[in-house]
């Protein structure tokens, strides 16, 4: 079997909703894991920022709105009266519940409900317009299979089990829909697996299943050679290993959720990204094959800072490292980038909530200095130490780009670089230049 996963645009109008019906429903058996139309995420994150700011007015006004344009998307999908009146009326329910927040106290379970709903309207408005075309489709709640731990993990065990029983209840159906990002916690309320989740859902599903590939569908025609927001002219390349794929996911290529390729790569799934608006395209293969040779990609992550500890005690001393890393550990943040020199250490981190009692411990161990605003440029290939002048060659393209850190080395395929993110645009579009014109 193989997991189709539908990203916002892919399903952001009446339209879209239709070619995607078109695409999925060709007889073959089949998981689809929807998104929320797009833009409806954003919308439902400002729902929950007034209800935050006690502004229960503004939060209603942009309920409304919404409302009225979800009305309006399924007007124009479904020629069906009865099918019409059954998705207004799930809708309503959902426009209702929205409403409800305006008079409770406001928490954090309160947006993670909030939160949810634009993957529960897309996912049955898809599965009520396949009945309309007479499909075989069955609805599977990814409430009731998708789960994460205390630490925030995708709890794999729990997923394996419910989704292997679910689907034993709801055997012999052509086509499953089930919602993207959305999943219980520890807890057991209503939680999500962050922003651009749904590929997340996909892989972790098709892992659970085995599946013979997972499938992204996208509105490009596979991961680029370069982030085509930033750089004119970038390709899309062919295949990737999946630690090629899963360092450009982390390192900033958004066409994939920073995480999503752990599972699929455990799995030994290939995971093939591809593009809704162009179908026929080839997109990118993800999977096992390291083809060498060649520098194949470039992405950038911001909104990172550098921290330097700087400490004679170092010199000739065991141990200053761990000392350094627990304190990281202890405050549960994780290190991105690592350099270290006989008397100093220099690492990167992208998550900022502890940042004053770890400055405070690093204090205890040596001089500290903290950089904020930096961006990590990744560069993914085949960089192993034979392939001699391919570092060169980045660095080259880097001449003019102030350079904070440098990493290599840490494995076979990766080059990084910490830099300003003023210069994030200016080392991209050197690199593209230099590696791939
Ligand atoms: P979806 O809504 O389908 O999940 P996303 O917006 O999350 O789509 O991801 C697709 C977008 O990722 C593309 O439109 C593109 O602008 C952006 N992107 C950034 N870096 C890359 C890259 N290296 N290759 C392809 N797309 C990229
Ligand atoms: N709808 C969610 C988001 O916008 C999840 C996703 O699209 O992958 O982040
Ligand atoms: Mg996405």
């Amino acid at each position: 079997m193989k997991i189709l996963k539908f990203g916002g645009t892919s399903v952001g109008s009446p339209e879209r909703i239709k070619n995607v019906a078109d695409l999925i429903n060709d007889g073959e058996q089949k998981i689809v894991v929807l998104s929320a139309m797009s833009g409806t995420t954003n919308t439902l994150v400002e729902i929950a920022d007034y209800l935050r700011k006690r502004n229960p007015e503004s939060a209603s006004a942009v309920i409304n709105h919404l409302r009225t344009t979800y009305f309006q998307h399924i007007e124009k999908l479904f020629s069906n009266n009865d099918m019409l009146n059954a998705t207004a009326q799930i809708l309503d329910d959902i426009f209702m519940h929205l409403h409800s927040f305006a008079g409770a106290t406001f928490n954090e379970d309160a947006e993670k409900s909030i939160l949810a709903q634009g993957e529960l309207m897309s996912t049955n408005m898809m599965t009520n317009y396949l009945k309309e075309l007479g499909v075989n489709v069955c609805l599977l709640p990814a409430l009731d299979y998708m789960k994460i731990d205390e630490n925030g993990e995708p709890d794999t065990a729990y997923i394996n089990q419910h989704l292997r029983e679910i689907l034993d209840k709801h055997r012999g159906y052509d086509i499953y829909i089930t919602q993207g990002f959305i999943c219980r916690n520890s807890g057991g309320g209503i939680d999500n697996l962050r922003r651009g989740g749904s590929d997340y859902t996909a892989c972790l599903i098709g892992s659970a299943l085995r599946a013979d590939e997972i499938q992204i569908w996208t509105d490009i025609d596979g991961m680029h050679n370069n982030d085509p927001r930033v750089v004119e002219g970038t390709t899309p390349v062919r295949q990737l290993h999946f630690e090629e794929a899963a360092e450009l996911a982390y390192f900033g290529a958004k066409i994939l959720h920073p995480t999503c390729i752990q599972p699929a790569r455990f799995a030994g799934v290939p995971v093939r990204l591809l593009n809704t608006m162009e179908p026929s395209a080839p997109g990118t293969l993800i999977n096992n094959v390291m083809t060498g040779g060649c520098i194949k990609a470039v992405a950038a992550k911001e909104n990172i800072t550098a921290i330097k500890i700087v400490s004679s005690r170092m010199l000739l001393a065991t141990g200053f490292l761990r000392k350094v890393f627990e304190i990281f550990e202890t405050y549960n943040t994780s290190i991105d980038m690592v350099t270290t020199s006989e008397v100093g250490i220099s690492l990167s981190i992208d998550n900022t909530s502890r940042i004053v009692p770890i400055l405070e411990e690093l204090k205890k161990c040596g001089t500290v200095e903290v950089d904020h605003n930096m961006c990590i440029i990744c560069v993914v290939g085949d960089l192993v130490m034979e392939n001699i002048g391919f570092e060169s060659q980045v660095t080259q393209a880097m001449a003019d780009v102030p350079i904070r850190m440098i990493s290599y080395g840490g494995s076979n395929h990766n080059i990084s670089f910490l830099i300003r993110e003023e210069d994030k645009a200016k080392a991209l579009q050197a690199l593209s230049q230099h590696l791939f014109n």
